[in-house]
Formats: C-alpha cells, sequence, structure tokens
C-alpha cells in the first residue's frame, strides 16, 4: 500500500517524551518531572482565568495586546518588540522554520533543551551540537562548530537538564564571536531563579544589536505550563517575521487573561523563587550527603548523577514504586543521571527520603 511519505529526515527525530503523571497501581503521584513550578500559580492568575469564562465564544486579542503591555511594563521593554506565543516551543518553531531550512546549520550544545533540535530538524536544518565543558556550554565548542550555513545558535541560560549557567561575560563572547547574520536565540526559560548576581537574561545583548532574541516563559516559576504562554523580545526585524508566521489567534483568551494578572502578583513570584533556591540547596546537599552527586542548578530542578546507567535507572523504579515520577535523561545522553524538579515542602521530603532508602539499599 502506498501512504503519503514525510520527508525523510522527520524520522529522525525521536518525539519528544513529556514528564509522565502516571503510574500503574499507584493513587498518589508526585510529579517532578517536568520543571513546573511547585508553588502553583498566583490565586488572581487561576481567578481571572475563571472569570473569562462567560466569553469563550470570542476569538482571543490575535496581537496578545494587553499581555505584552503588561510584560513591558513589569520588565520595562517595548511592547512592539514583543511577540506571544502557545509556549515559547511555539516560537523556538517559528524561529527554526524563518531562519533554518534545507541547506542551513543550526547550533546548540550537546545538552541543550532537545526541542532545538526536533524544531531545528524539522525545519530542515542540520542541527550540530556543540560538545559541553563539565556538562556547561563551552563557547568556544560552539564558535567552533560555526560554518557559513549556520544561521541560528540556541543556548538556554541556565540549562535545562544541567542546571548550569553561562556568566554574562560569556553570553557577550558568545555574541561578538558570532558572525552577524547568525541569530542568537537566548532561551531564559528558567531566569526567575537564577540568585547570581550579574546574570542578564538576554535583554542587553538583545539591545545591543539586530541578532540576538531572547526566550522567555509563563510555564516555569509563573506555574501556568497548562495554558502555554511564552514570549520573546527581539529586535524589530525579528517581531516583524514572527508576526507573518505565528498562529493568528496562538494565545488563548484564558491564558492571556492568567498571565496579565500573574504578572502583577510579585509577591507571589517572590514566595515561589525563596521556596526554590531553599529547597533546591536542602535538597541538593540531602543527596550529596547520601552519596549522589548533584550537579549545581540554577533553575527549579537538579541534575542527580548516579554514576552508572544501570543505578540511575534503578533509582528511578524505586522512585517509580512510591509513586514519584521524576525524569530520566537517556534522551540527552546522560542516561547516569536523573532530572528532579523542585517540588512543594512535602514533595522534596518525599523524594529525599525515598533516594535516602534507594542509597542504603545500594551499601
Ligand atoms: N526552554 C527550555 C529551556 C525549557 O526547559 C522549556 C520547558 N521544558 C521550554 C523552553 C518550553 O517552555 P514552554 O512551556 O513555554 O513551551
Amino acid at each position: 500500500m502506498t501512504a503519503p511519505r514525510p520527508r525523510p529526515e522527520i524520522l529522525t527525530i525521536d518525539a519528544y517524551v513529556a514528564g509522565q503523571s502516571k503510574v500503574q497501581g499507584v493513587n498518589r503521584i508526585i510529579k517532578l518531572s517536568s520543571n513546573e513550578g511547585a508553588f502553583g500559580p498566583a490565586p488572581a492568575a487561576q481567578e481571572a482565568y475563571r472569570r473569562v469564562a462567560a466569553e469563550i465564544h470570542r476569538y482571543p486579542d490575535g496581537g496578545s495586546v494587553a499581555l505584552r503591555e503588561a510584560l513591558g511594563k513589569r520588565f520595562g521593554l517595548d511592547p512592539e518588540r514583543i511577540v506571544c506565543g502557545t509556549g515559547s516551543d511555539e516560537l523556538i518553531q517559528h524561529l527554526c522554520h524563518i531562519y533554518g531550512g534545507p541547506g542551513t546549520d543550526i547550533i546548540m550544545s550537546m545538552h541543550g533543551f532537545s526541542m532545538y533540535q526536533i524544531s531545528g530538524t524539522y525545519a530542515g536544518s542540520r542541527v550540530l551540537k556543540a560538545p559541553e565543558r563539565n556538562l556547561t556550554t563551552d563557547v568556544d565548542a560552539i564558535l567552533a562548530a560555526v560554518t557559513p550555513d549556520t544561521r541560528i545558535v540556541f543556548v538556554a541560560n541556565p540549562n535545562n537538564p544541567t542546571g548550569s549557567l553561562l556568566p554574562q561575560s560569556e553570553m557577550e563572547r558568545l555574541r561578538a564571536g558570532l558572525p552577524p547574520e547568525v541569530l542568537l536565540a537566548i532561551d531564559a526559560a528558567y531566569a526567575e531563579y537564577v540568585t547570581e548576581p550579574g546574570y542578564d537574561p538576554g535583554v542587553k545583548l538583545v539591545d545591543a544589536g539586530e541578532n540576538t532574541v531572547m526566550l522567555r516563559t509563563f510555564s516555569k516559576v509563573y506555574a501556568l505550563g497548562g495554558l502555554r504562554v511564552g514570549w520573546c523580545y527581539a529586535p524589530a526585524s525579528v517581531t516583524d517575521v514572527l508576526n507573518r508566521v505565528r498562529g493568528v489567534f496562538n494565545v488563548n483568551l484564558g491564558a492571556q487573561a492568567a498571565a496579565i494578572a500573574a504578572l502583577e502578583e510579585q509577591g507571589w513570584i517572590d514566595c515561589a523563587i525563596a521556596h526554590n533556591t531553599e529547597f533546591r540547596a536542602k535538597l541538593s546537599s540531602f543527596l550529596e550527603s547520601v552519596g549522589i552527586k548533584v550537579w549545581p542548578s540554577h533553575g527549579n530542578f537538579i541534575l542527580a548523577d548516579f554514576g552508572t546507567p544501570a543505578r540511575a535507572e534503578a533509582a528511578d523504579a524505586f522512585l517509580r514504586g512510591r509513586g514519584i515520577i521524576v525524569r530520566g535523561m537517556a534522551a540527552y545522553d546522560l542516561p547516569h543521571c536523573l532530572r528532579i524538579t523542585i517540588g512543594n515542602g512535602e514533595e522534596c521530603a518525599l523524594v529525599a527520603d525515598a533516594l535516602g532508602s534507594f542509597m542504603a539499599g545500594q551499601r
């Protein structure tokens, strides 16, 4: 039988496997696999979402005008230079299709966020993975990978899943070393969780030229992952083309309303950040104390290194048995690691207790 045939490179894409939310035979699940905001959304955001229920026969504002204005006000940015998307995933995909395509290269770092590879390949680009140093993006390796065909460099800062952070000086060195026609996409999905002094999520580099964009999301500290809202701050030349191709009504009514309300609740966000900082440190030092290496993280997750794939798999199975779902890292070429989202206080205690027991059984 003949069937429609996709372009061959589409079949090289491994589908993104999202963090699972079920374990057979276990009623109560502790889901620590998708880096969702442990604090949950601000009650005002939930309320705003409920309030628009009476209007869902209407299309949303196609230009997300009020949301862009709220973002502009909150972050001191020109709303005209902001484009909102159905999660930052949508914007990553558009950038790949706009600037990439057959005959072009897109560069990411070895253990960078997997959507760059999926969207880049989907666009028809060749996706090159630059080696890292100590699970950290290596600017020299990225610059060495640049060819005349390079169109985009994606860097998540902080990076998911390693949690590593490049200092501003390294980001500046990267920008300065790239040819001006290469777009640098700085993905700052975890920006709010960074406590490092001098950190800039990308605004300064966007403002410094024509070839840098910053990607942000409401899925993490704002805890609106279920609504799919992301945004991009970019030069006018980039927002112009993004606006030509993005979904016409890409950010739905409830998502826009909740995101606007969430931006007004900075006190809630501050508490969410303080919680993350405290529990990221506590969980990391506990895991280290029971013999699990933890890579330093600047996000709302930690990368726990069990040394061998077999031990990581055994730990994963042990956690599942207790209804705790974390993220296996084989797809990121880190099969000896598990990524654990910083949950609420109880969730952190449960995963710590479980891994303490697991390690006790390993001796
Ligand atoms: N970038 C990074 C680095 C991420 O970790 C994620 C979420 N896993 C995203 C982008 C996508 O976020 P969104 O929910 O806005 O599509």
